[in-house]
């Protein structure tokens, strides 16, 4: 029961223009599967109820007016989505959830209280207001939806407005109900229900969690959590507007930020779908054709170092008798960033992880039901991936940040310090410039982008981008794509997967403008990765390479042009730092130029080469020595995709002989393409028909021939070879008869091999041997040389330059790092300003 989870934030449904790319996003994700689309409240409408609530328990009336605006709001955005039956109905909905919301708070405006179930209860309205609207939405476009409560899926216990959900029991709910739920449901975030069947919340920002609690009941594929940035960044963009979107994170460093306050995901979101290997991706709902961040559920990725700011500082009272300082540590084992104790021994902490320290606490027997308590102006500034306190305060100090307490670790592979609200934007600033080497994003181009080698590279380049930035530090981008029809730019890069329809609407294809457009933009690491067989485009390589810009290809019509012409190639490459790769054009992925090079570096000489270099020759010559008719196996081939669109191009053999063409030159032996003697299994005559169809239909005058010279290479014990052979300074291509003892001989359908005799390799030669051609295995080849060629672009000796730059005075002066001092505290607990902490009032009252 494939499926996956969209969930989209208030922001991202808050007007008619978001939402309906928000629906647009939910159309092309159910072309694939079935998925169950998440909704938070519109941007602000929860807070609106909550300051709602706080006014009706003082006596005032609100509950009119309130629903009148919420009324309009709504009401508004379902006309631009939606019409017909679809419109009449959430219309109906929206009426009958305002008047539960009127008669709620009119309740509590009699009582001059709230009652957490209250207050919870009134807090889902919005929830339940936006999901008909998408609903609506969906239907309009004609797509299979319905709203669903979220109280008949998710069971919970515990706090109203912060409550747990029983998993177990709300998988049996799920399972039951979605066999028979329409394709697309949308379901409502942030609400759950208990045993009585009173609406429960999961907390503020709790539809995240919603989303990937469904996503564990139902076993699904992914979760896409769509907001207003684009994925994970390393620092707040609105302070630093260089941060980067991570390609991906790992669970624990995406916990450890929601804990220090960035506000990103809920602390708990990532908790279901961990445990059950669901990956969660945080994109971004405006420009979907954009990857947004990957949080795999297991494993580690690559460290990131991300500045997290403007937590609110808050002060947790632990009960009478409970030492706070000797829980600090116990906390920080935990994950759980505690950054010391107030002078009045309560625990102090960023407000975003008052939850989980309240359950770490519990967990021990320590339950505190008193309210924690904001610090006025102070916040948390964290830096997650890394453990280095001195080396943060260091920063601090040489930007002049006056530090409001010591530098401290809080929790794996991160530290947090306090500073005043005024400072925290310097502060980011700061760190985020010492201290946040990202991924380096290498921006590609694609040309030939819908053909079928390209389409294996971008289905590559999709399902490997986190293994890429993973792995190799690599963020690759595809800022533009062309063929010959269409082309599309887009300086973000666009998504691989959506690239076809991207082109679709592209602007009409022009290749000089998309060359132009490459050589103006930025000054980031840029490559070509040319999937043509086109001569046009080959054109273009010296003028990139000598602009630095680096050549990625499969394409062999640059390198088998005259020997200058290559020879120029490689030296422009060199001399402009720019990468050239072309390591499929021989053998597609197989190793063969790489061993060649090396070999060289060695000192070692290439003496002769043998290859079986087509893969469609060798499966057309298999079939004839099987017994079928020449041209039978020609059209069989031809069929099954294994040639060229015409298969002249291939029986012609010049093909191979521009891949031993550059074979030879990579081994050091200058040779012209005119020198290779080339004999062609289809005479001239034939290949010049132009229509594949007749070709194909002539070819059946070559059957008795190739009878023939099978049945007498069989009679010898011999087999037929397509043949490309380097020997005694004479290249050559052609048919061949070899000895069944030959490995060349007994080369399989689609294998290639290379065997070369060298001044090493001399009595036994080096075989290079395996599959040789096809759409995947280039494009895996091609993404090798993509690595090596990022690789090359990216490296730097002073890729380390911060650490070294520091002066070794400024690490030696770092003052100890105390977690008890906390001096500076003069916090007045009583204070007009400090109240206490939202959603944690019920406690007390529960209490
Ligand atoms: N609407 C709720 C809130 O504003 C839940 C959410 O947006 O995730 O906190
Ligand atoms: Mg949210």
């Amino acid at each position: 029961m494939s499926a996956r989870v969209l969930k989209f934030g208030g922001t991202s449904v808050g007007t008619a223009e978001r939402l309906r790319r928000a629906l647009e996003c939910v159309e092309s994700a159910t072309r694939e599967t079935r998925v169950v689309v998440v909704v938070s409240a519109l941007g602000g409408v929860t807070d609106r109820l909550e300051d709602a609530v706080r006014r009706s328990a003082r006596g005032e009336r609100v509950a009119a007016a309130l629903a009148a605006h919420l009324r309009e709001r709504h009401e508004a955005l379902l006309a631009e989505v939606a019409c017909g039956e679809p419109l009449e109905r959430a219309t109906a909905s929206i009426e009958s959830v305002l008047t539960t919301l009127a008669g709620l708070l009119e309740e509590v405006e009699l009582r001059r209280h709230a009652t957490p179930f209250a207050r919870a209860a009134i807090l889902a309205t919005g929830e339940r207001l936006s999901a008909p609207i998408v609903a609506a939405g969906l239907l309009t476009r004609g797509a299979d939806s319905c709203v669903v409560d979220a109280s008949r899926l998710l069971l919970a216990s515990g706090s109203p407005l912060e409550a747990d959900v029983d998993l177990a029991a709300s998988q049996a709910l799920v399972r039951a109900w979605w066999p028979s739920a329409p394709r697309t449901p949308v379901v409502t975030g942030f609400v759950a229900t208990d045993r009585e069947g009173r609406t429960l919340l999961l907390g503020r920002g709790g539809s995240d969690h919603t989303a990937t609690l469904l996503a564990a009941a139902l076993s699904a594929e992914r979760v896409d959590i769509f907001s207003d940035t684009d994925g994970v960044l390393t620092a707040d963009p609105r302070l630093v507007p260089q941060a980067q979107t991570l390609p991906s994170l790992d669970v624990t460093t995406a916990v450890a930020l929601a804990r220090l306050g960035a506000r990103v995901l809920h602390p708990r979101t990532l908790e279901p779908t961990a445990r059950r290997g669901i990956p969660v991706w945080v994109r971004d709902a405006r420009r979907p054709e954009r990857f947004g961040t990957r949080i795999p559920a297991r494993g580690r990725t690559r460290d990131a170092t991300i500045i997290v700011s403007g937590a609110p500082l808050a002060l947790l009272p632990l009960p009478a008798g409970v030492d706070a300082a000797a829980w600090v540590g116990l906390l920080l084992a935990q994950d759980v960033p505690v950054l010391g104790t107030s002078p009045d021994s309560r625990l102090l902490l960023p407000a975003s992880a008052i939850g989980c320290a309240r359950d770490a606490l519990a967990a021990r027997g320590v339950t505190t039901g008193l309210a924690a308590e904001l610090v006025h102006e102070h916040r948390v500034v964290a830096v997650v991936g890394t453990e280095r306190e001195a080396r943060v305060a260091a920063e601090l100090r040489r930007a002049g940040v006056p530090l409001l307490h010591p530098v401290v670790r809080a929790g794996r592979r991160a530290v947090a310090t306090i500073v005043h609200e005024d400072h925290v934007a310097a502060a980011v600033q700061t760190l985020h410039r010492g201290l946040a080497p990202t991924a380096s994003r290498i921006d590609l181009v694609l040309v030939g982008a819908r053909g079928r080698v390209a389409r294996a590279l971008r289905r590559l380049l999709a399902r490997e981008r986190g293994a890429l930035a993973e792995g190799f530090g690599l963020d690759l981008r595809i800022v533009g794509a062309i063929d010959t029809r269409r082309m599309v730019w887009h300086e973000d890069g666009l998504e691989p997967a959506a690239l076809e329809e991207s082109l679709e609407q592209g602007e009409p294809a022009v290749l000089e403008t998309m060359l132009t457009r490459i050589e103006a933009h930025t000054n980031r690491a840029k490559l070509l990765v040319d999937c043509t067989a086109s001569d046009e485009v080959a054109s273009s390589y010296s003028r990139l390479l000598a602009g630095g810009i680096g050549v990625v290809t499969p394409n062999k019509r640059a390198n088998a042009r005259t020997f200058g012409h290559w020879r120029a190639l490689q030296s422009l490459a060199r001399s402009h730092g720019a990468p050239y790769r072309y390591g499929t054009t021989v053998g597609a992925a197989l190793p063969v130029l790489e061993a060649i090079r090396d070999l060289r570096t060695r000192g070692d000489r290439v003496r002769s080469a043998h290859a079986i270099l087509s893969g469609s020759i060798s499966h057309v010559l298999g079939a004839v020595q099987d017994g079928i008719a020449f041209s039978h196996a020609v059209a069989e081939a031809h069929a099954r995709g294994f040639t060229e669109p015409h298969p002249a191009e291939d029986l012609g053999g010049l093909d191979v002989a521009r891949k031993l063409v550059i074979l030879l030159r990579e081994a050091g032996i200058e040779v012209e393409p005119s020198e290779v003697r080339v004999s062609p299994l289809v005479p001239e005559s034939l290949r010049q028909i132009p229509e594949p169809e007749s070709f194909l239909a002539a070819l059946s005058v070559e059957n008795p021939r190739w009878r023939e010279a099978v049945a007498a290479a069989a009679t010898r014990g011999h087999r037929l070879v397509f043949l490309a052979s380097w020997q005694d300074g004479t290249a050559r291509v052609g048919v061949t008869e070899l000895p069944l003892t030959d490995p060349l001989a007994r080369v399989r359908t689609g294998e290639n091999m290379v065997v070369l005799r060298t001044d090493h390799y001399d009595s036994i030669p080096l075989t290079i041997a395996g599959p040789g051609a096809g759409p995947d295995i280039t494009a895996a080849g091609i993404v090798s040389d993509l690595v090596e060629a990022a690789r090359q672009l990216t490296w730097s000796p002073s890729s380390e330059r911060a650490e070294r730059t520091l002066p070794a005075s400024a690490l030696s002066q770092e003052p100890q790092a105390s977690r008890n001092t906390a001096e500076y505290l003069r916090v007045d607990s009583h204070s007009e300003d400090s109240k206490p902490l939202k959603g944690l009032t019920e406690a007390e009252s529960a209490a």
